[in-house]
């Protein structure tokens, strides 16, 4: 990837204030910064090769320091290298490189700002934006919404790269790591890449699961309660290994 500048002038008005800061030359990428583009690079082509993403529809952010690094907009993931590390400031100023930052900026900068999320990861994820244009919350059909942290919202619709947009998704994202984005796709937040990645698989596994059971004719899916899914969020704080 070399080139590709800023000349996507489409829907640049639809983009926040950070949207307008020209780029800058940026400074030289500190070595973790390098490490963590690495990481979400292959994050990034992991949404890919699991089918998540179509195309360069998503985007991926990871934290570190003060500095939030994200996928560019519109470039296919498997053409980024090293030297097209693309990094901003909380504030939304470009600090590193010079492609133009993913138009979901607004949404990722929003995340960073008000959670202590490390990663975020956004997919146009099938399954996931099928049950977003029919439901305003994920029904809760097994007990992983818990490791969610309950029943997964659908933020009402707003054009993509919007404030408008970012702002329905943090109210949906209240108490969650996930949320639906309404006929759009899938957000999900965590400590690390890989955490942000697994939500957001486990989100789209489970909105596939919810339409496949409530697809038999004549018969609807059992559904847990809000004690059953608190019960497993308790039980999940000590699943895995010591
Ligand atoms: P970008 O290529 O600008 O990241 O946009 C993809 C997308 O999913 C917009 O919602
Ligand atoms: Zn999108």
């Amino acid at each position: 990837m070399a080139d590709q500048r800023r000349e996507q002038g489409d829907g640049r008005d639809l983009r926040q204030d950070a949207r307008d800061v020209p780029p800058g030359q940026g400074r030289a990428a500190l070595p973790e910064e390098a490490r963590a583009w690495e990481a979400l690079v292959a994050t990034a082509r992991r949404t890919v090769a699991d089918g998540l993403v179509v195309g360069t529809s998503g985007n991926v952010s990871v934290r570190v320091g003060d500095t939030v690094l994200v996928t560019p907009s519109g470039v296919p993931y498997d053409r980024l290298g090293p030297a097209d590390i693309t990094g901003v400031a909380l504030d939304g100023r470009q600090v590193l490189g010079t492609l133009v930052p993913t138009s979901e900026l607004p949404m990722h900068l929003a995340i960073h700002r008000s959670t202590d999320a490390r990663a975020v990861v956004h997919t146009h994820a099938v399954h996931a934006t099928a049950v977003s244009t029919l439901v305003p919350e994920l029904p809760t059909i097994h007990y992983m919404s818990a490791a969610l942290g309950g029943p997964v919202r659908v933020a009402p619709y707003a054009t993509y790269g919007s404030g408008e947009l970012a702002e329905n998704m943090l109210d949906a994202l209240d108490g969650r790591t996930a949320c639906l984005l309404q006929n759009h796709g899938t957000m999900a937040h965590g400590a690390t890449l890989d955490q942000a990645y697994d939500r957001t698989a486990q989100l789209e596994w489970m909105c596939r699961l919810w339409l496949t059971a409530s697809s038999v004719p004549g018969l609807s899916p059992n559904l847990l309660t809000r004690e059953q899914l608190d019960e497993v969020g308790e039980k999940l704080k000590g699943y895995g290994q010591r």
